[in-house]
């Protein structure tokens, strides 16, 4: 069967008939040039079926699409818009930047104010390198850690996704979760098989690797709250245990602030729980919707970097100006009153949420990471990648599914946080809450 007759198929089963004629031509296009039409899997519903929305424009909390509908996002690009989308001021910030000019392949301020305001605002952040993307920043965490401890092993967990880096891309959370791979092709066994992978929340693991592997591995890396495996946040005591692990074991801790940077709170989750990392990375929020990354850290392990140490790393784009502006712009707007805003939308969203699938008497469970949050379709809470894949999958479909149809756009898999921003206001809200009874009884009638 050919790609397309499948996906057909697909769409005809689903129960919700809705129009998708523009997007449905452009995916066509788009899978005639790209594999699977499009350029990051999650985006192509392969988890809950349908045709992809192609969007054209965003405004706040909504997306339009190609067919010229309307949805309230709770995608959020997947974390970086926590203002919205086209906030006035990020848009005038990357105007006047991309006006001087767009890439010169020096030194520029953009890039030295865009460090300044991190390590203003996380204290364990002592110097910090530009890079375009969290796998990239990521990769060169691994690298310094590896450089910096001369010891080749990693630690991670399962359902963590820190980027399609080869040794990370092991039990890798969502993306891979999707499509149930256990692996990828294309990482030899060379590259992975310094990459030990433990259950998440669990410190026994991590001892019992630690005494097994005395003196070989570099790092431990994890998520510093996990919401790639839906949100699953660490339990009470986890990181700080991953911390002292580490340093009687003369071994890094890297906090992967990917996703949580500068959204769960002003200095992103080490704002939460206040466990000090060694090395840490960063990316979407501090991109202001733009590539750029960043890792960084204590002083003299970031001294080990080229030009200033022996660990290569470099990018022709690294600290692009309007990408740094936007970054920039963005981070300056995120102020005390603007968490509290982004916190309280989300509480108000959960509560819909939660209040309509119980009237319908469906088994959930809502977690949540400061304004990060998801629904797990199980009525167990949910610490690890296993319980994350215990739940009733086949609900979130249904559930995803009427909303999209009346023009709520949540992430297209079970497996993924949901955001909100400062924009999301009473009308967009209200959208939320007219959706859910209909999206709420779907999900209760769905069957496997
Ligand atoms: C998104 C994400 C990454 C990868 O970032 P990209 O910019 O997509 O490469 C890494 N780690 C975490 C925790 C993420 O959420």
């Amino acid at each position: 069967m050919s790609e397309r007759s499948e996906k057909s198929q697909v769409m005809s089963e689903l129960p919700y008939p809705y129009e998708a004629q523009a997007s449905q031509a452009l995916f066509d296009r788009a899978a005639a040039v790209t594999p699977g039409g499009v350029n990051s899997p999650v985006r192509a519903f392969r988890a809950v079926g349908g045709t992809p929305r192609f969007m054209v424009s965003g405004t706040g909390p909504y997306l339009t699409d190609a067919d010229g509908r309307e949805y309230v996002d709770l995608v959020c690009s997947w974390g970086p818009m926590i203002l919205g989308h086209a906030h006035p001021e990020v848009v005038a910030a990357v105007q006047e930047a991309v006006t001087r000019g767009t890439s010169f392949g020096t030194p520029g301020e953009g890039e030295v104010a865009l460090a300044e305001e991190m390590v203003a605002r996380v204290e364990p952040l002592e110097q910090v390198r530009l890079v375009s993307s969290g796998t990239e920043a990521t990769m060169s965490a691994i690298r310094l850690a590896r450089g910096f401890t001369q010891r080749a092993k990693v630690i991670k967990f399962a359902g963590c996704y820190h980027g399609h880096v080869d040794a990370l891309l092991a039990a890798a959370g969502s993306g891979l979760a999707t499509f149930a791979l256990p692996d990828t092709p294309g990482v030899t066994g060379a590259q992975a098989g310094d990459t030990i992978v433990l259950p998440y929340n669990d410190l026994d693991a991590v001892h019992a690797a630690f005494a097994a592997h005395p003196g070989e591995i570099a790092c431990v890396i994890t998520e510093a709250s996990p919401g790639n495996m839906g949100v699953v946040p660490p339990l009470p005591g986890f990181n700080q245990g991953l911390k002292d692990a580490c340093a009687s074991n003369g071994a890094l801790y890297i906090s992967d602030e990917v996703m949580t940077g500068f959204r769960t709170s002003r200095a992103g989750w080490y704002g939460v729980d206040g466990v000090r990392p060694d090395l840490m990375t960063f990316g979407k929020v501090m991109g202001g919707g733009f590539p750029a990354a960043a890792f960084g850290g204590r002083a003299d392990v970031m001294a080990h970097l080229a030009p200033a140490g022996p660990v290569y790393q470099a990018g022709t784009l690294s600290g692009n100006p309007v990408a740094t502006a936007a970054g920039l712009a963005q981070l300056r707007l995120l102020d005390d009153a603007a968490y509290a805003k982004v916190d309280a939308v989300s509480a108000r969203i959960q509560s819909l949420v939660t209040e309509a699938l119980t009237k319908e008497g469906v088994a959930h469970t809502l977690q949540n990471a400061s304004n990060m949050f998801s629904v797990f379709f199980t009525d167990r809470p949910v610490r690890t990648y296993e319980d994350a894949k215990a739940q009733e999958s086949f609900r979130y479909t249904a559930f995803f599914h009427s909303l999209l149809a009346n023009g709520v756009h949540l992430p297209p898999s079970s497996f993924e946080a949901w955001f909100v921003s400062t924009a999301h206001d009473d009308r967009a809200i209200q959208r939320i809450a007219d959706a859910l009874p209909a999206a709420a009884r779907a999900a209760a009638e769905a069957t496997a």
